[in-house]
This record gives C-alpha cells, structure tokens and sequence, in this order.
C-alpha cells in the first residue's frame, strides 16, 4: 500500500482498527521516497530512524490502549522544507553556504507537528534561502514536477509540494514570503496554505523576510490542511509575531457556501500576463460557487499593482539584514586561508551563497544605503499601507477573494531565465504577504491546453482563514480532491 497517497484521515481510521501499524506507514512512505525520488528530487534528507521512532512511539501508544491520545496526526508521513530546524538533521536552505549545518533545536513549527503525532521523512529541497520561483537556485539539483518531468515544481517550496504531489508524504511544511507556498501548490496541483502572518510561529525557520514570512502545510485534501494548521497554529513565546489562535480550523468545512461573499478582482482577471486556461479555470470555479449559493462581488484594489515593485524593495532589505549573520564565522562556508577577517568575509560569501542570493543581497544592502533609503524603502513601506487599507476595505464587503495564484502553468527547465519574468509569477501573490492576509492555493483539476494542474487562489481577511478553508472545502466537494500525479505514478508501476 502507498502510504504516502493516504490522507491523514484514512490513516488514522487504519491504525484505530488495527489494519495496519504505523511502523508499516513509516516504512512504505519510506518505501515510496526510495523507489521514486531518484527521478524527483524532492528529499535533501531523508531521517529513516526519526520516522520509525517517531511510528514505534505511536504503535507503543496504541498497544498501551491509549489511542485517544496519539494525536491528530498519529502516524501521518511528514516531511519539512530544508530551512526549517530539526535536531540533528541537516538544514541547508539548498545552499552550499550551509552545506553540512546540522540543526541544534528544533523549530517550533516541526515540533508540533511531531507533537501532534506525525511521522518525519526528512528534508526537503527549495529555492536557495527561498530565493526564486522554480527551485532552480538550489545549489543541490533541480526538484522535477511529478506531473511532468521535464518541468519545474514551482518554488521556492518545491520540494515540499512534489513530494506530496509524487505520494511520498501526506502532509509537507513550506514557507511562503510573496508566494512560495502557493505557487507551487499551483504547478503541482495540491493544497497550500499561506496562513494569515502571526498564525503560524516561525522560531526555527531560517528568516528571509521576517515581516512577510509565514509557515504553512501542503496536502492533498482540505481537511489534511486544516487538521495540519490546527497542529501548528498557536501564541508561541519564542516568535514574538505569534498570536493565540484557538480555533478548530475543521470546523467549517462542512458549511457550504451558501450566502458567502466571494470577491472577484477585475484587474487580477483581466491581467495581460494571465493566461487563458488559468483565466478560465478561475472563471469556472466563480461560476460553480455561485450556483452553489455564494454571492460573487466585484471588488476593488487599487494599489495591488504596485506590491511588485513594493516586495523587491522590501524583500531584499529583509533579506540582506537576515542573511548578514553568514559571515562563515558563527555559521556556515568558511573560505581557507586567509589571513584577516575582511578577505575571509569576502570570499565566504561570495563563494558561499548562489547568484540569485547574491543579488539580493547587494539590492537590499543599496536600497538601504543612505540616500537611497529614502527614494525606495520608505515609499515601498508607504505603499504597503495603501495595500493592507485596500484588503481592509475588500474585506468590509466580502468574506473571501477568490483570484489567480499563478499566471500560468508550470513552465520547463530553463524556460523562464530573466529574473523579471521569474519575479512575476508571483504576481498575484505578493500583494497577500504585503498585507498580512491568508491565502491558499486550491487545485482545480487539469488545464484544458496544458494537461497541467491549475487552481485558484482563495484570499480571507486577517485572522479568518477558515473563511477560505471552507470555500476549499466546497470547491474539493465539486472537483474532487487532488490526486497524486498519475502520468508519474504510470511510469513507476
Ligand atoms: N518567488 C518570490 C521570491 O523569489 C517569493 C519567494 C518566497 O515566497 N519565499 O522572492
């Protein structure tokens, strides 16, 4: 049985009427990783003796009677994008710069997805420090789409959104900071949740952008999501933008969208670069809600257009100030023989860090320099007011937006290589991590051109992400939920 296609649902039900173990989910989701990765790439680790522990831990629980307590995610295959801390293993952010960095500490977010019982495979590929769109900057190999080989798996969560699409986990942490978690949940055709900034803590995350990062789960179905965001959702004292969340993100999704206000952004729809077939899939997906009892509203964000020009502004200074701590001399490459400390600084980096990093670093380092300062950052903050006062006023008329996550389908290695066009696949995106809001991508089957998965970005007001999980949940009652990509599943069998 391929473990890694079950949702956390049919696992649980298995292990509670004994058809299977969890040291059997361990080993056949491990099983899977080794027979298909070779050809994905998806794993820069993977941890065969956490998971069979972690699997023993809950079996042990369950032979000792006490089922009702494993947790919600007994014995679910997990896995976690390589910037995220796990003791012992490696985290590498796809970065020679952290070739061969073991974690001390363990993120918050991993911990309690371990806490609510699930299973660690490993660490995934991404994006070099979550620079790029494609995971064509990690300095460890490329991540392929499960769903078509010879093309990319979006990014920079790539790994984690082709290992679930491949089958080889059920639920993955990503990290999304204009659009890293959605974009390729777009491209792979599973779900991906950005949640609202400040739901999920990002203690033990390698920081890119701190004001716009946001940790969140891949899955194939929306309930999987939802029990995933209820595992790591929570006020945790070592990230101090971590805010009380008590709900049960479950807990709506059952409700239909009978009566909800869905907005439609006539500028995201009518955009030049948006491609037909993603055009049309959002369209229909506006369509079938409405019949179901949703009221579609148009809405208005007059300053969305500028959240590009914003993010490159904001990005890179974020990122220039977190990645200044590589020095090779607490962290990281340290370039031999040198005999002070400037040319040793000088020749780490550069070596150290890949050509997207690198630029970056030298944007944000310029826009911060005095004088400059001045002309981009602080008009680009000014702009980000406008953006978050926009959503706020989307949200007094409507309960969730409904739009593009992508422009268009997954594209081939090597196809997108200046870095403008690179940078606008997040188009549609950015403007959510601007404003702090949630936002998720929901697969809507295969485009009708491409045969690639599409979907639609679903966007809910600070702090009401259920909102968005439940027109997910409607939206997965009308297409059916996503499927493990099966042209690649053909070619293993
Ligand atoms: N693709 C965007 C970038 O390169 C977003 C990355 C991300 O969300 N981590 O900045």
């Amino acid at each position: 049985m391929e473990f890694g296609c079950m949702d956390a649902q049919a696992i649980a039900e298995g292990l509670r009427s004994k058809d299977f173990t969890a040291r059997e989910v361990a080993e056949g989701a491990l099983g899977r990783i080794e027979s298909v990765d070779a050809s994905i790439n998806a794993f820069l680790e993977v941890t065969p003796d956490l998971a069979l522990s972690a699997a023993d831990a809950v079996d042990d629980a369950i032979a000792a009677g006490a089922i009702d307590e494993v947790g919600p995610l007994a014995g679910v295959p997990v896995a976690f994008k390589d910037n995220m801390n796990l003791t012992g293993t490696h985290t590498t952010c796809a970065s020679r710069m952290l070739e061969g960095y073991v974690s001390p500490y363990t993120a918050t977010c991993v911990q309690n997805m371990l806490d609510a019982g699930a299973i660690p495979l490993g660490k995934l590929n991404m994006d070099e420090f979550a620079f790029g769109s494609s995971t064509e900057t990690s300095a460890f190999g490329t991540t392929k789409n499960p769903w078509d080989l010879s093309r990319v798996p979006g990014g920079s969560s790539g790994g984690s959104a082709a290992a679930v699409a491949a089958g080889m986990a059920t639920i993955t942490l990503g990290s999304d900071t204009g659009g890293s978690i959605r974009q390729p949940g777009c491209f792979t055709g599973t779900v991906a949740v950005k949640p609202t900034y400040g739901v999920v803590s990002r203690y033990g995350v390698v920081a890119f952008g701190s004001s716009l990062d946001q940790v969140g789960p891949f899955s194939r179905t929306v309930r999987d999501a939802a029990l995933a965001m209820n595992a790591l959702s929570g006020r945790d004292p070592l990230d101090c933008t971590s805010q009380e969340c008590s709900v049960d993100f479950t807990s709506d999704l059952n409700a239909g969208v009978q009566g909800m206000r869905i907005g439609i952004v006539p500028e995201f729809m009518n955009a030049k670069g948006l491609e037909p077939e993603m055009r049309a899939a959002v369209q229909e997906a506006a369509e079938k809600l409405e019949a179901q009892g949703a009221q579609m509203v148009e809405i208005d964000l007059p300053n969305a257009a500028a959240a590009m020009s914003a993010y490159y502004v904001l990005g890179p200074c974020e990122a220039f100030s977190n990645l200044s701590r590589f020095d090779g001399v607490r962290y990281g490459y340290q370039d031999p023989g040198h005999k002070d400390l400037n040319s040793q600084d000088d020749a780490s980096r550069a070596k150290g860090f890949g050509p997207e990093a690198r630029r970056r670093i030298m944007l944000g380092s310029y826009l911060l320099s005095a004088g400059v300062y001045d002309t981009y950052y602080y008009p680009a903050q000014q702009v980000r007011t406008l953006i978050t006062q926009d959503y706020t006023r989307a949200f007094e008329k409507v309960d969730c937006i409904l739009a593009p996550v992508s422009p268009r389908t997954a594209f081939k290695f090597g196809e997108v290589s200046d870095p403008t066009t690179m940078y606008l696949s997040d188009i549609f995106t950015i403007s959510i991590n601007i404003a702090g809001n949630g936002g998720m991508n929901m697969p809507l089957g295969l485009g009708a051109d491409s045969h690639l998965p599409v979907g639609c970005q679903l966007i809910a007001p600070p702090f009401r992400d259920r909102n968005m999980l439940r027109v997910a949940a409607e939206l997965e009652r009308l297409y059916g939920s996503a499927s493990v990509a099966p042209r690649f599943a053909e070619k293993e069998e």
